[in-house]
């Protein structure tokens, strides 16, 4: 009998964070959960609290911290409840844990994504914002400290299952000619630009095949999420940019595929359920029920595939860019993806601004090198700050 594995789950009340604890039920003498955290969401925390009964419930803000402590002791669970970006940190490094879903949308997940990766833990990767910011910094630390990162964007998961087992780290040596990152092209895949133009937040976030939050769901529609993929391939399989081609793939059932020299694309398919790369992730090597359903061949009966459009999807080009002139520019180009699909979200501007506040902001912060995890926290509080200003000087 193999020891259960404790999980910290990092964002547990989201959408990747609730598919894991499906998982994480389906698997009762595998998994037992140490830590939850969110944001400040006390119900939805209370009601995992019961069902998990972790040792620790981390939530970020203090004041939701304080109610979900009192309805902690008001149901008699044994949970100890912290708050704050440490205590986050906390729950992701320490020795009892050995495994971390990094599930926190945003620039929020870094600190304690860098922390599970410093403490040697199994890194299982959502937050793809980290490997936006600081690819490399954060990749070196995993290497350094021996943690076993994990993807789970199921695109990045498929071309995981596609390379050889004993991926080298060099694409080249083991006879890959290129990646094919697939893209569903979100719910305005067929829009024109003028009506680009009007589209609401609530049309951006129905996305046609995935269920996810908001944020993730804006940046599938503007295909700034396929540019932040593009950026996190390069650094989790060491893939020069050209050697990473987006594919529109609108059923979404192809996840992506590796080309390798001989002329052979391995693809991993399936039903588009995250409760697939998760469960692939956890089990990893081993393979373990997801509770997805079986892909039905004759229900899918075709698969189309198409080239990007990069006139009416900028933001795909303002990744390559980023990566392209690296540095600090990632963690730019992120920040100020943030602040602009906010302010999208919030009504505060349309959603082609979003491309534009991005670019000008690129364009107004000088590029510089980052060496450390503090440089690329201050290039995203800068890039902020301009995005910002730039949105005050629209109106
Ligand atoms: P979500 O908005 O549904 O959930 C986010 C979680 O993070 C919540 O638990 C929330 O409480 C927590 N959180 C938010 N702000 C926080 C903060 N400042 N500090 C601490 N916690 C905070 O997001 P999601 O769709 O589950 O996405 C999570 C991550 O996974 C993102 O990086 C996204 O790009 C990636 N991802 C998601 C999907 C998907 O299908 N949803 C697929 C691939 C990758
Ligand atoms: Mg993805």
């Amino acid at each position: 009998m193999k020891t259960i594995r404790q999980l910290t789950i990092l964002g547990s009340t989201g959408s990747i964070g609730e598919s894991t604890l499906d998982v994480v039920a389906r698997h009762p003498s595998r998994f037992q959960v140490f830590a939850l955290t969110a944001n400040k969401s006390v119900e939805k925390m209370l009601a995992q609290c019961q069902l998990f009964q972790p040792r620790y419930a981390v939530l970020l803000d203090a004041n939701s911290a304080e109610k979900l402590s009192v309805a902690i002791r008001n149901n008699g669970l044994d949970v100890e409840v912290l708050s704050g970006v440490e205590s986050l940190e906390k729950v992701a490094s320490l020795a009892e844990v050995d495994t971390v879903m990094a599930a926190i949308v945003g620039a929020a997940g870094i600190r304690p994504t860098f922390a599970a990766a410093r403490a040697g833990k199994q890194v299982l990767l959502a937050n793809k914002e980290t490997l936006v910011m600081a690819g490399r910094i954060f990749m070196d630390e995993v290497k350094e400290h021996h943690a076993t990162l994990l993807p789970i964007d199921s695109e990045h998961n498929a071309i995981h299952q596609s390379l050889p087992d004993r991926f080298s780290g060099n694409l080249t040596k083991d006879g890959i000619r290129r990646i094919l990152l697939t893209a569903s092209g979100g719910p305005f895949r067929r829009s024109s630009i003028t009506e680009l133009e009007n589209v609401t937040p609530a049309q951006a976030c129905a996305h046609p095949n995935w269920d996810m939050g908001r944020k993730i769901s804006v940046d599938s529609a503007t295909m700034m999420n396929k540019g932040l993929e593009v950026i996190e391939a390069h650094w989790l399989f060491n893939a020069a940019p050209e050697k990473i081609q987006v594919v529109i793939h609108p059923q979404s059932v192809v996840h992506s595929m590796v080309e390798y020299i001989d002329g052979s694309v391995l693809a991993q398919l399936g039903n588009p359920d995250m409760c697939t790369p998760i469960a692939h992730a956890m089990g990893y090597p081993e393979r373990i029920e997801s509770g997805v359903p079986s892909l039905d061949m004759f229900k899918v009966a075709q698969l189309d595939f198409e080239a990007p459009d990069l006139a009416r999807f900028p933001c795909l080009r303002l990744a390559y860019q980023a990566l392209a002139d690296g540095g600090n520019m990632p963690a730019i180009l992120n920040a100020a993806n943030e602040i602009a699909v906010e302010s999208f979200l919030e009504g505060r501007m349309s959603f082609t601004a979003i491309p534009s506040m991005i670019e000008q902001t690129m364009q107004t912060v000088t590029q510089s090198n980052v060496t450390t995890l503090d440089d690329v926290l201050e290039a995203d509080k800068l890039a902020r700050e301009v995005a910002l200003e730039w949105l005050v000087g629209q109106v």
